[in-house]
Formats: C-alpha cells, structure tokens, sequence
C-alpha cells in the first residue's frame, strides 16, 4: 500500500527552512514492519548535512529567530501545535505505518505531540530568572539564556512524543534545533518539521536530517558549533554520545530506557492494578523505554496475580499496525531476532500465557507474540535486562524489605509503582525507591506531559518533560552590579 500524499520529499533534509536532497545524494530504504515492505526511501544524511544544519541554526539565533520574545516563542509553538491537531489522522497513520504502532497508540501519540506545543507554547513566558541579596551597593540578578545550537537525537519507538518533549522544550527556552530522526522511523519527525515550517516557525529554528546514527548521528552528536545534546535510546549509544558532548564540554540529556518495575502487595486493589499492570509491558510492543517488565508480587497473592494476568494475555492480539491490534509488530526484524533471543535465554521460566499473533498476520512483518513469564530469581537475565519487546516476568516477595531490594536490584531506574493501600508504606517506598519516577496506585508509561521524566543510573540523567525541561535546555547568567 503506498503511503498517503506528502507535502514534502521523504528523501530530503530540512535545512534552513528548505527541503533539499543530502549533500552526496544518498538514500536509505524505510521499511514497514507489518508486512517487510519498502515504504519509502529517506535522506542518507552525513556530515555534511550536519554542518549545513548547525550554521542553519546558528544563523536562525542571530537573526530572526534569535529576535522573538519569549510570547511570540509561545504564540508559534501553540500555532504548531494547532496545526499538528489538524494533521492527526495523517501524523498517526504514518507513525503506525513507520513504527508498527496499533493505530489508536499512533494517534494518542500525535495528540501527545500537540499537547507539548500546547504546554511549551503556555510555558515559554513563564520561565525567568531571580534577584539574589548582596552586598551594600549592589543588585544582583539572574537571567535565563537559551544554549544556542540544540541537538536532537531520537529513537524510533516514540518519535512523536520525544521530539513533542525535546524540541518543543529547546525552541521555548529559544534554542535552535537540529533533529536527527531514527533511520528506522522518521517520517513523523519530517512532517512534524514541514507542519512547523507551515506554521511560520523562522528558517534554521528547526532543522532535521535524517541518516544513520554512526554518520548523521555521530556528526552531530561531536560538532562543535552543538551547545546541548539530547539523547534518547540505548545504553551503548549513550556513553558514545556523552563521550563525544564530553570532548566538546557540552550538556547532555540522557535517557536510556530501563527494568521498571510495579510491586503489588498484598493489600492491592487488583481490579485497579489489573489494566497498568499489562498495558504497561506491551504498549508498543513493550519498546518504551519506561515499559513495566517486570511485576514483583507479595507471594500471597502471587497465584492470583498471575491468573488475572494469564487471562488477559491469552486474549491479546497481535497484527497489522493499521488493523490496531492490542500489540503491533515490533520495529524490525532485527529487533525480533533480539527479543526472542532473550526468549531463549529464558527458556528455563515457566511460561504463564501468551498472546496470539493472528493467523493473516504476513510472514515478513516482525511479530512476537507477548510473554508473560514466571521468574523466581531477581537475578535472572530476563529479569536484569531491558529486553524491549512484549515480555514482563511476574516475581515473588516475601515483605517490604524485600521488595524492595528486588526493586532496586538492577542497573537502571527510570520508572517504580507500588500497589498498597498502606499510606505509610507508600511514602516509605516512594522515598527508598532509586527511581526517576514513582506512581502510587497507578502507572504511567511515558505519559504526563507535565511531569519531570528521566532516569538514575544507566537510565541516564537529566530530565524532560514539564517546566523542569526548560531549565535543562537554558543556562544561566548571574549579572552582578555595583552601583555604590
Ligand atoms: P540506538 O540507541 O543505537 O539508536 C537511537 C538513536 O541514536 C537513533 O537515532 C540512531 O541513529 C542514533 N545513533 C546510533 N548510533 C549513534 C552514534 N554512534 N552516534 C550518534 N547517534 C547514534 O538504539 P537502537 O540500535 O535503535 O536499538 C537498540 C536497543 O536500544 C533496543 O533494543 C533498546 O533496548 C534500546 N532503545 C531504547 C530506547 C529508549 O526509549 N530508551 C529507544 C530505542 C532503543
């Protein structure tokens, strides 16, 4: 099926507000992961491409762009915004299409990247610095600058919603971007850019090319006219690029996907806890970064949690993006090759349910069937692991304490919930979990636009979303002044 009429050349960069091919003319073949079929081909963007980019940015600072007050930054990210709102059904089924994603995820994904526009465009003007007490004779204040040449680079699980958080935080804070999309899904990030560039965003605010990480994205990760960097993806990629920002002494934000865990004691309201406690491990495909793969449970209600589960397992369904399945395929067939890997490195646990992919589902689309899995060993790969695709494994606990050290008993630390009904017991885990994130009774997979998001450990650092990411994509400046 071929993909829907596009405003713009899938196989060129945005830079300087034109749409032009990659400076050595190459492409690279975007495939869509519901059936192995070329969707399009896209920019093969180098360094080159990244140079263009960054003095695009930097000439957007010292003109136009770099002129807009803080209001008329907030007035263009909500007229983005607005017109991001009038795109939803194109901007959804190209993410299914790109990413795999059921429809209606694809589509809650688009409004997300509204709502950031929304709240980014609100928050521009709310952002602002402090007079300090000094000396006698003195007046002491702080302003808040942007970095200058901001650089963005994104997975493909989520394209929409991080450069929603990323972007939309930087051009507040009055930042130039550069946006280096995944080579597996960018055609969300090319339209988001055309939309932008529809709206009136000024030529060089934001520019994108796509490419491979170890070009486009090493180009821009290493350049030394980039003032801040955000990365989102894993580990491995991530310590290049804090490597590289290192050379160059330039912040950066990392986030790097994690082992979330959801601990149900035996108190819980487990009609509440039900739907987040699945949802939370196969939305996308359980390739979110801060997906729930592992359920810790107090061994008294250990069976009954694994029935309830089991229940809903067997009857998930796995199919076409389009066709809006509970699970979609998941981005590639190298990512299935990694997931069921880790199936056979955990073809020791007792397998509890799985979910059905359904019978005309295409031979080439890259499905795996979710697994929920009986893990007694805290310690167990499955159960240590970021594992990226439709898995959870359902552990047992004797008390507090041990839940506890079960919970953070792993490298990463990006999102908790507990399930008590125990006030105290709340506060206390909610303080003792080494978490970027805790929800109490609930649980929230990358939602929360508002809400400061990011994580400890090899879950990275820095944090995104909410007003916090402003002051993350802003310096600031202490101006001392005697005046006697
Ligand atoms: P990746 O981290 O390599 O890719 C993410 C982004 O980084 C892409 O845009 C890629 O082009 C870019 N990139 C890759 N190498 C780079 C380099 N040397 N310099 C600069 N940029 C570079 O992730 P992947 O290979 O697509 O996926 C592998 C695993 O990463 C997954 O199985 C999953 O565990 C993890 N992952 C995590 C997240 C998350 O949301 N935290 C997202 C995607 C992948």
């Amino acid at each position: 099926m071929s993909l829907p009429d596009l405003p713009f050349d899938p196989s060129h960069c945005l830079i300087g507000g034109s749409w032009r091919p990659p400076a050595k003319g190459g492409t690279l073949a975007l495939i869509d992961p519901s059936d192995g079929s070329e969707l399009t081909r896209i920019a093969r963007g180098q360094s080159e491409d990244i140079n263009a980019a960054v003095t695009a940015a930097q000439a957007a600072l010292d003109g136009e762009w770099g002129r807009f007050t803080a209001l008329e930054r907030g007035r263009m990210l909500t007229r983005i915004g607005q017109l991001v709102l009038e795109h939803v059904d194109l901007l959804a089924e190209l993410e299914a299409r790109d990413v795999g994603k059921p429809l209606s995820q694809a589509r809650a994904d688009a409004i997300a990247l509204a709502r950031y526009m929304e709240f980014y465009g609100g928050a521009a003007d709310k952002i602002h610095g402090e007079t300090i007490p000094y000396l006698d004779g003195y007046t002491v204040y702080t302003l808040r600058e942007p970095h200058g040449v901001t650089g963005h680079i994104v997975p493909w699980n989520y394209p929409m919603q991080i450069i929603g958080r990323s972007v939309g935080a930087a051009l507040a804070m009055g930042n130039a971007a550069v946006l280096k999309p995944a080579e597996e899904a960018c055609l969300t990030a090319l339209m988001f850019a055309e939309i932008a560039r529809a709206a009136g965003l000024p030529d060089g605010a934001l520019n994108v090319v796509p490419g491979l990480g170890a070009e486009a994205g090493a180009a821009l990760s290493s350049h030394n006219g980039v003032q801040h960097i955000s990365f989102t993806g894993s580990v491995a990629t991530g310590a290049l690029i804090q490597q590289a920002a290192g050379a160059n002494v330039i912040p950066v934000t990392l986030e790097l996907g994690g082992k979330s865990p959801q601990l149900v004691f035996e108190d819980a309201n487990l009609d509440e806890a039900l739907p987040f406690l699945v949802n939370a491990g196969i939305q996308n495909a359980g390739q979110t970064c801060s997906a729930s793969s592992r359920i810790l449970v107090q061994r008294s209600r250990y069976d009954e949690v694994v029935a309830a589960m089991s229940k809903r397992y067997a009857a998930l369904t796995v199919g076409p993006a389009l066709g809006d399945h509970h699970v979609g395929p998941l981005i590639s067939a190298r990512q299935k090759e990694i997931v069921l890997g880790f199936l056979e490195k955990g073809a020791d646990l007792k397998v509890a349910a799985k979910g059905q992919i359904i019978d005309t589902a295409p031979g080439a689309g890259a499905y795996v069937a979710p697994h929920l899995l009986l893990c007694p060993d805290p310690e167990h790969a499955l159960a240590q692991q970021e594992i990226f695709g439709p898995v959870q494994v359902v552990i047992p606990f004797d008390d507090e304490a041990q839940a506890l050290a079960i919970a953070n008993g792993t490298d990463y630390g990006l999102v908790a919930s507990i399930w008590t009904e125990n006030g105290a017991r709340q506060l206390r885990l909610a303080k003792a979990l080494k978490s970027g994130q805790v929800f109490i009774n609930n649980y929230g997979a990358g939602g929360g636009v508002e809400l400061p998001f990011g994580g400890i450990g090899k879950s990275g650092h820095g944090r995104e979303k909410g007003f916090e990411a402003l002051y993350g994509f802003s310096t600031l400046k202490t101006v001392a002044a005697k005046h006697g």
